[in-house]
């Protein structure tokens, strides 16, 4: 009996089972990022979460398309430019790419698709004279707004009342609104601000109607699952729900919202308007990528979790165990070979399936690593190492051969790999030639320069020490 896939579903409150709208064809849409800087790490908890999401889908259903989208015309994108002096569209993918090579470097998988704002402007369109005419916006001023009140479902998923929402400090009285809760769908650009021709003038599209228009365009009127992190279930997830909901009159956007917890430092949510941030790229020149990620696994993707020096130690001090499970059974695969494994290890199979309970899914790998130190038999051995791989792929771990994840990060002022090599190939020469003291002065020197040896039947290998 394969175990139901079950998530905690913001919408309802609940934990459900997961029962998609078609078997054969699951759709999921997660907010990407807006593209005026580089990321950090408490950005990347959501697209790590939701990569195991889509790796554990795909384990049960024939296509999961999944549309992560590009948030490439923004207001902070404007102001970076002219900040920069830069064109707008250099700067958007100029960060487009440092965002793609952080989450290769995270194993990541790319989605099915990554729809940029720039390139569906005409469905945006499209999809705001869909709501104008039925109802549900208005044009004012060369702006266009969503009425709020013509949606009587408005406030279902941040389970908050049309009241709530007007007492929220954070609700904008502009003149051209005929309600204060109205929300922007289209604003007028000036002529140096990127823009497009419409019918309410040149302008470009608010925030909230991209993601309506991009999920619709991939995906279609309604999909299985939404993702994001909490922070942007309102007004974001609100707004797109009402657009999408109104636009089509469907009863659903999604039919599964699932939101992630934030990844704090220090006493707060990491942002980058507190300042409080640590960047993906400079985190990679300190620690092997697959450490961070590993860091991010800890946590049950609904907590919040702290990012702190003891998580990161901690992840390093579990991927030593694995990894020296899988270099005490030697093999030459790694678990990219295993995207398309037929046997799944049920335990960590289960944990996932329970919503993405990914501490309890790391912990299984870690009773297979176990039971791998135990055996003596080797072809049990190199069975559970198969199902050690496997399961690393579904977390999107263990992916390095071993012994590259024992050398760690080259320093900029450490040793190279190559440096390293050579001198323990000339530690081997000179024990072969019984000049031990020669040999010893290059272990000493080595590891003055924080590399251990170990010397083993099949050769010496080596380890960068240190966090
Ligand atoms: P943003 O670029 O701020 O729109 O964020 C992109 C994604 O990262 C969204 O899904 C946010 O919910 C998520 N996010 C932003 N900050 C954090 C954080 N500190 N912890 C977890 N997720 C976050
Ligand atoms: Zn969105």
């Amino acid at each position: 009996m394969t175990t139901p896939i079950s998530f905690h579903n913001s919408a309802t409150g609940r934990k459900e089972v997961f029962v998609p709208l078609r078997e054969d064809r699951i759709t999921m849409y997660v907010c990407g990022p807006t593209v005026y800087n580089y990321v950090h790490i408490g950005n990347a908890r959501p697209y790590v979460a939701f990569d195991v999401l889509t790796r554990l889908l795909r384990t049960r259903y024939p296509a999961v398309i999944y549309a992560r989208n590009v948030t490439d015309v923004d207001d902070k994108i404007n102001r970076r430019a002219m900040e920069n002096q830069e064109p707008i569209q250099a700067l958007a993918d100029r960060y487009t790419k440092t965002f793609e090579d952080d989450m290769d470097a995270l194993w990541v998988l790319p989605p099915t698709v990554s729809p940029r704002v720039t390139s569906h402007t005409p469905e945006i369109i499209e999809l705001i004279e869909t709501l104008i005419r039925k109802g549900h916006a208005y044009a004012a001023e060369g702006h266009v707004l969503f009425a709020v009140t013509t949606d009587p479902h408005y406030g279902h998923l941040s389970k908050r009342s049309l009241d709530d929402i007007l007492a929220g400090a954070r609700v904008d009285i502009a003149p051209y609104k005929r309600d204060p809760k109205d929300f922007v769908l289209w604003k007028p650009s000036t002529p140096e601000l990127p823009g497009w021709d419409s019918p309410w003038g040149r302008g470009r599209p608010g925030w909230h109607i991209e993601c309506s228009a991009m999920s619709y365009t991939h995906l279609g009127a309604q999909i299985d699952i939404h993702g994001g992190g909490t922070d942007l279930i309102f007004p974001h997830h609100e707004n797109e729900s009402a657009q999408t909901r109104c636009a089509f009159d469907t009863p659903h956007l999604a039919r599964y919202w699932l939101h992630n917890g934030m990844l704090t430092l220090g006493a707060e949510k990491m942002s980058k308007s507190l300042g409080n941030i640590e960047t993906i790229v400079s985190l990679r020149g300190r620690y092997p990528a697959e450490q961070l990620r590993y860091a991010l696994l800890q946590g049950q993707y609904r907590s919040t979790l702290a990012w702190s020096p003891e998580l990161l130690v901690q992840a390093k001090a579990a991927l030593d165990r694995l990894y020296q499970a899988l270099r005490d059974t030697p093999g030459n695969e790694t678990s990219r070979d295993f995207a398309s494994s037929i046997v799944w290890p049920d335990a960590v199979i289960d944990a996932l399936a329970d919503d993405l309970n990914t501490p309890e899914a790391l912990s299984a790998l870690h009773g297979i690593a176990s039971a791998m130190h135990r055996s003596e038999d080797m072809d049990e051995r190199r069975e559970l190492r198969q199902k050690l791989l496997a399961g690393g792929y579904l977390l999107g771990i263990l992916g390095n051969p071993a012994e590259q994840w024992f050398r760690g990060l080259a320093t900029e002022d450490g040793l190279s790999d190559a440096q390293i090599e050579a001198l323990v190939e000339a530690r081997r020469e000179a024990r072969k030639q019984k000049d031990f003291a020669r040999g010893d002065t290059i272990r000493k020197q080595l590891a003055n320069s924080g590399i251990e040896l170990e010397d083993t039947r099949d050769g010496t290998r080596w380890k960068r020490g240190g966090s």
